[in-house]
C-alpha cells in the first residue's frame, strides 16, 4: 500500500503553484517523461519505441549516468527529445542542504550543457523531494521545476505490469505529464506499458511532445 497518489490531486498542485504539474491545454497532447537514465539497453529500446510512434519525450537524466553512458545520451539528443536535470547522483532534497543540492544539480547541468545547446533548464527532483528553499533558488536560477500529473509506478516491484498500464490509461488527460523510468528497476513494467500507452492514445488522436515545446 502506498500513500503516493497515481494522479496528483488538485490541492497539491495548488499548494505548490510554482512547480509544473501539467501543461494547461485543450489540445490532445501528452508529455511523457523518463527518469534516471541514460541506461544501457533500456534507453535505446525506449528511443526506438518512441520513434515508431513519432513521439517526443523528455528524459530527466542523472549527471553521473550521462558521464558513464555518453553515447546513449547523445542518442537521446539525436532523436530530438528534450533533456532535463535529475541531479548528478540522484540525491534526496529533504536530506541535503540547499547549498549541496544546488551544487549537485549544477554538476549535472554541466554535463547536459556540454552536449546539448542551452535552451531551457528543466529540473525534476529525485523522489519528488525538494524543499521550498531549494525550489526557490532553482527558480531564481532560471530552472523550471517539473513535477507530474500521473505516476505510472513502473519502478514499484509490487505493482503488476497490467496495473502500471492501467494507471496511465485511466488517469491521463490533455496536457498530462507522465512519469516513467528508463531504468533497469522499472524496465519490466515500463517496457510492457509504454507501447500500449502509445498505441492507445495515438488511436485517440493524441500526440506526444517534449516539454521544451510547452514553454
Ligand atoms: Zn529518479
Amino acid at each position: 500500500m502506498t500513500l503516493t497518489p497515481i494522479k496528483t490531486p488538485l490541492l497539491a498542485k495548488k499548494l505548490f503553484p510554482n512547480y509544473v504539474w501539467d501543461i494547461s491545454t485543450s489540445k490532445k497532447v501528452i508529455y511523457l517523461t523518463f527518469d534516471d537514465g541514460p541506461t544501457p539497453e533500456i534507453t535505446n529500446w525506449t528511443l526506438n519505441v518512441l520513434k515508431q510512434y513519432n513521439a517526443k519525450a523528455t528524459f530527466f537524466c542523472i549527471g553521473n549516468n550521462i558521464i558513464k553512458h555518453s553515447e546513449i545520451f547523445q542518442n537521446i539528443l539525436n532523436h530530438g527529445h528534450a533533456i532535463g536535470n535529475h541531479t548528478h547522483n540522484h540525491i534526496k532534497g529533504w536530506k541535503t542542504s540547499a547549498e549541496d543540492y544546488l551544487k549537485n544539480i549544477a554538476e549535472a547541468q554541466e554535463q547536459i550543457s556540454l552536449k546539448s545547446p542551452k535552451t531551457i533548464n528543466l529540473f525534476r527532483p529525485p523522489y519528488g523531494q525538494i524543499t521550498p528553499k531549494q525550489g526557490k533558488k532553482l527558480i531564481e536560477f532560471g530552472y523550471k521545476i517539473i513535477m507530474w500529473d500521473v505516476l505510472s509506478f513502473d519502478w514499484d516491484k509490487d505493482v503488476e505490469k497490467e496495473v502500471c498500464l492501467e494507471n496511465v490509461l485511466t488517469k491521463t488527460t490533455e496536457g498530462s505529464i507522465i512519469v516513467f523510468h528508463d531504468s533497469v528497476k522499472a524496465s519490466k513494467n515500463m517496457q510492457y506499458a509504454l507501447p500500449k500507452v502509445l498505441t492507445y492514445f495515438s488511436e485517440k488522436g493524441y500526440c506526444f511532445k517534449a516539454l521544451n515545446e510547452a514553454f
